[in-house]
């Protein structure tokens, strides 16, 4: 492994990158929303329509990055760093803080090419908003317990996914995974449910 991909890893198993990428991506993703949502005031439809749309495409994204970046193919940095969590989800790993910001940056430059004249901002500020919100979610999931219906379905959905490493790659939502064919409903037994996590 090359000395900068070695650096990557290494921060990526710091406190304070783990730490850091919330506070970026949150201020970030509300900032653009803030700056997103001033400048079309009046346009309620629009607001609307990029939220739902980024929101749909962020979901999209979180199941692709966690079934394609970091289950598929032979040992890289992504697959090899997420096989620690599936081995100590405790641990606190995350990609460099600078990924979220760095993902909508270039979904900026490539929705400026593919869609000339809209505004992607609120778009955006959604998809880097619900980015921190996925991390919150997944931090949430092995570290706290609620007792809300919704909230348990989704805690479910992922212990099944460090069960069955090949199912369930959705964090906040179990669309994706009804539409690629990789929901798995339930668990073998409930007593596998907490030492799972
Ligand atoms: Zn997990
Ligand atoms: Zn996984």
């Amino acid at each position: 492994m090359s000395l900068i991909l070695r650096q990557i890893e290494a921060l990526s198993e710091t406190k304070l990158n783990y730490r850091l990428g919330f506070v970026v991506d949150s201020i970030c993703g509300i900032l653009l929303l803030g700056v997103g949502v001033s400048s079309h005031g009046g346009e309620p439809v629009f607001i609307l329509v990029s939220v739902v749309l980024g929101y749909l495409y962020l979901t999209f994204l979180e199941y692709c990055i966690h079934r394609i970046l970091f289950h598929w193919g032979p040992p890289n940095l992504f697959n090899s760093g997420h096989q620690k969590h599936h081995d100590d989800p405790k641990v606190l790993l995350a990609l460099p803080f600078v990924f979220g910001v760095s993902l909508t940056a270039a979904h900026y430059y490539a929705f400026g090419w593919l869609f000339p004249g809209v505004d992607p901002t609120i778009f955006l500020g959604t998809l880097l908003f619900g980015y921190f919100v996925y991390g919150v979610v997944h931090h949430a999931q092995h570290y706290f317990t609620f007792h809300n219906r919704l909230w348990l379905r989704l805690l479910n959905h992922h212990t099944l996914h460090h069960v069955y490493p090949d199912k369930n790659y959705g964090v906040t939502t179990t669309l994706w995974d009804h539409v690629f064919f990789t929901y798995q409903k339930s668990l073998p037994t409930r007593a596998n449910h907490q030492g799972a996590l």
